[in-house]
């Protein structure tokens, strides 16, 4: 380790305390490896400050000494953007301390919050208040706001309520320099100039560390019908989308799609879960919410579905009788992703499209798939409510899973070149990172990189933040 290296972890030791500086491999490495154990990084140090004016120190610390810094929250992403690159060089910032829920005011319907809090604990925090923080991810008991906002997420409410840039009211964000922009403001009309908050939305860390954030709050749900609908194909899944948001309006607040692959990996893991319509080629869940006072909603929901079905946009539908019901539905949808890991490694996208290009994109992409990958087979399902599909490929079975995973370029090049003929795009809510980083100079025009990098310039001239994400090299005018 050079003098200046040791010099930065003395400084950074004095700013945070020494048992927030993690040196130690044993203490590092949970923080430097992403949540699908894909990238691997190295870091200088791993500091846990512990409120706005440590995180300033740090970053003020680090520029000084030309050293670049990663912004990391819960590591539930899955694009590679928290993990550093294998230099060593960089020091990670872990927003885990700062978990404070600073106020809540339910008169305005907002909470304040350090971006470290859970996206769990935003949720308790509302809820204790009477009202509902309505981002919902799979991962919410690990992953921070700050990581929410960082990545844009989405969710299973997108439809109803937008994804996270929608919940923001407000940031607190340190700069690149170590000053603080408190841009912490609970209104929900304000056009005084460029909404600066929206840059670093969806940033992954590259132009500023959130600190904290006002959030929007709705009103609780009190009545809730989930029901399962199966398809023949996904022409009938686009028309049932349009029925239900048609009949249900904004009391519909989820519509996620499953093919029978899908449904049946999940059954596979989970033989204990139902398989209330077995037979049909897609299946779609289908959510909707209602406020106080709202009694009809189950019968408004069974009502839609017996329409629907008579029109020929379902073949079939059920709806659950009780909570636990609809629970065990749900399950069948969330147990997808892990049913899958347990199948072996296969080839991910998350990709968005407009919805009614979903039926020609999923042919089309299909086809040409089987024509130079016969070995595979897909499995889809997402939240076609938004347009966003999981967009799997994986090894049929006998097939060489690694074989498949060789050849995963190939495969990408494939899916993004049909995405983007359909209108779609790369990454639908889990970002760029740094998996996809090549893919978006393809898939975004030269002038789109060219803005992104004059942003990314203007913010952080001296490259501190998260070196090596979202933009790529040739993103440089
Ligand atoms: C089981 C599972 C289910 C998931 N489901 C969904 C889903 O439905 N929808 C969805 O969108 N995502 C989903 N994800 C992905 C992930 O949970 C989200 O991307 C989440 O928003 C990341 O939050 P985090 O705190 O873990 O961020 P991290 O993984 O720590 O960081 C993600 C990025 O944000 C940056 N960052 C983190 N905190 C800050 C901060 N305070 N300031 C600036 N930059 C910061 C990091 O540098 C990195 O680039 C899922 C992940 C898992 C493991």
């Amino acid at each position: 380790m050079g003098a200046s290296a040791a010099t930065l972890r003395e400084t950074l030791a004095a700013i945070v305390g020494d048992a927030h500086l993690l040196v130690e491999a044993h203490a590092t490495a949970p923080y430097l490896v992403d949540a699908r154990n894909r990238f691997h990084g190295a870091a200088l140090a791993v500091v846990r400050p512990d409120g706005t004016d440590e995180v300033a120190a740090v970053v003020r610390a680090c520029a000084g000494a030309g050293v670049t810094v990663v912004a990391q929250g819960g590591n539930t992403g899955l694009c590679g953007g928290a993990t550093p690159d294998p230099s060593g060089g960089s020091v990670v910032v872990s927003l885990a301390r700062m978990r404070r829920i600073r106020s809540v005011d339910p008169a305005n319907a907002t909470v304040t919050v350090e971006a470290g809090a859970t996206l769990a604990e935003v949720q308790a925090a509302a809820a204790a208040a009477g009202l509902r923080f309505p981002l919902s991810l799979a991962s919410e008991g690990s992953c921070t706001i700050g990581g929410n906002i960082a990545t844009n997420a989405g969710g299973t409410a997108v439809l109803r309520y937008g994804n996270t840039r929608a919940q923001v009211l407000g940031l607190e964000v340190v700069l690149a320099d170590g000053r603080v922009w408190n841009g912490l403001r609970a209104l929900r009309k304000d056009n005084t100039g460029y909404d600066l908050k929206q840059l670093f939305i969806g940033s992954e860390g590259t132009l500023g560390i959130v600190t904290a954030a006002v959030l929007t709050l709705v009103a609780p749900a009190h009545s809730r019908a989930t029901a399962l609908a199966a398809l023949t194909d996904l022409a009938q899944a686009v028309l049932l989308l349009s029925r239900m948001k048609e009949a249900l309006g904004d009391r519909l607040t989820g519509f996620e799609l499953m093919s029978d692959v899908a449904l049946g990996l999940s059954r596979k893991h989970h033989p204990d879960l139902p398989d209330p319509l077995p037979g049909h080629a897609w299946y779609a869940l289908i959510q909707a919410d209602a406020g106080a006072g709202a009694t009809t909603l189950a019968a408004d929901v069974e009502a839609a579905l017996a329409e629907a079905i008579a029109a020929d946009a379902a073949d079939d539908a059920t709806v659950a009788a009780s909570g636990e019901q609809a629970k065990r539905l749900w399950a069948l949808r969330e147990n997808i992703s892990e049913a899958q890991r347990r199948e072996g490694p296969n080839v991910k996208h998350d990709i968005a499209l407009p919805a009614s290009a979903i039926p020609a994109f999923v042919a089309s992409c299909g086809s040409a798939l089987a024509m130079s990958f016969p070995e595979a087979h897909l499995v889809v399902f997402g939240h076609l409510g938004d347009g966003n599909l999981h967009y799997n490929v994986a090894a049929a079975s006998g097939a060489s899973a690694e074989s498949l995973m060789h050849r995963a370029a190939d495969i990408n090049r494939i899916v993004y070149d049909e995405v983007n003929a359909h209108g779609g795009t790369i990454s639908a809510e889990h970002g760029i990172g740094q998996l996809k980083r090549e893919a978006l100079a393809r898939y975004r025009s030269p002038l789109e990189l060219e803005l992104m990098r004059r942003v990314k310039d203007a913010l952080d001239p001296h490259g501190v933040f998260n070196p090596g994400k979202v933009l790529p090299d040739a993103a440089r005018p």
